[in-house]
């Protein structure tokens, strides 16, 4: 009995012993497949394994493109903010090596309501979804997120949104990027109203998805301002988007030309390298932050 009870101890032992050898010799071949040499930029395809390599690559830096669901004039898709943002920055990030997360459709667009396909999600599931967006990059080594936006309603949010990450310590900097246009050069342009489904963003789309534009339509409704409040400039009211443009539409589309949403989309995705190589290189931004966490736990110790 005892003999028996010997020798089976002895094999399960040995089945041990053997599944150990061929388990550690399978880690030993995983750890031995070299990553890609040219990675995907899209968080989304990529393998477990890779996006580790990635995060080293782009030491991490990872882009969140930021966009919405509304319209856009008689003649662009609802997605055309996205489309266009997403065109810029996975081109930017294929110069400038960044993980880019993927389509990000959760920002401010209660203007819209009153227009079909428009999706307005509340203030508090706006920011919640963003900082838990941020916060779960950033577990996954995105130390440095970058939200390129493409959306003029998002303007107030974006920087509101990344000042309230002083609210409470995070390992990790949000930098907003904000700017869709040139200031100047380029092709001249025919218009001078041109803030949403005009001239230049109709020009942007020729090139991010022509497939999607439909430039015969965009005369079909009028993009003029109406000037409907009368109040002194410098007094704001949450209205005042719809008392101008009540068709969601500021410009003129037809007024569009490739030439000029190439020289713009150039310029975009240009700007966006240029950021992306700026985050790369700034080491201050985090360690103030951190200064700034620890000194706000006292603040009467702080002196100047
Ligand atoms: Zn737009």
């Amino acid at each position: 009995m005892m003999t028996r009870t010997r020798s089976m101890t002895f094999s399960v032992l040995l089945l041990a012993f053997l599944l150990r050898i061929l388990s550690t010799s399978h880690l030993a071949q995983a750890q031995s497949v070299a990553p890609p040499a040219k990675l995907s930029v899209h968080w989304e395809e990529l393998t477990a394994a890779d996006f580790r390599e990635g995060i080293h690559r782009s030491q991490g830096t990872c882009l969140l493109p930021f966009g919405i669901l509304e319209k856009h004039g008689p003649h662009l898709p609802l997605g055309t903010d996205l489309l266009d943002v997403r065109y810029a920055a996975l081109h930017a990030a294929e110069q400038e090596y960044a993980i880019v997360f993927p389509e990000y459709y959760f920002g401010q667009i209660a203007e819209a309501r009153h227009e079909p396909g428009t999706v307005a999600y509340s203030r508090e599931m706006q920011l919640a979804l963003l900082q838990e967006t941020t916060d779960e990059m950033a577990r996954n080594g995105c130390k440095k997120v970058i939200i390129v936006n493409g959306h003029g309603g998002n303007e107030s949010l974006l920087p509101y949104f990344a000042q309230s990450q002083l609210d409470k310590p995070h390992d990790y900097v949000v930098y907003v990027f904000d700017r869709r246009s040139p200031e100047s050069g380029g092709p001249a342009k025919k218009t001078s109203i041109d803030m949403h489904a005009g001239e230049s963003e109709t020009s942007k789309m020729m090139i991010a998805r022509p497939d999607t534009v439909h430039v015969d339509r965009a005369n079909s409704e009028s993009g003029a301002d109406q000037h409907r409040q009368n109040l002194p400039e410098d007094v704001y009211t949450g209205i005042w988007w719809y008392a101008r443009f009540p068709n969601h539409y500021s410009g003129d589309g037809s007024a569009a030309t490739q030439e000029l949403g190439k020289f713009q989309m150039d310029w975009w995705i240009d700007a966006v390298v240029k950021a992306i190589r700026a985050v790369k290189g700034d080491d201050v931004s985090l360690k103030l932050q951190s200064e700034f966490y620890e000194k706000s736990k006292h603040p009467l110790e702080t002196q100047p």
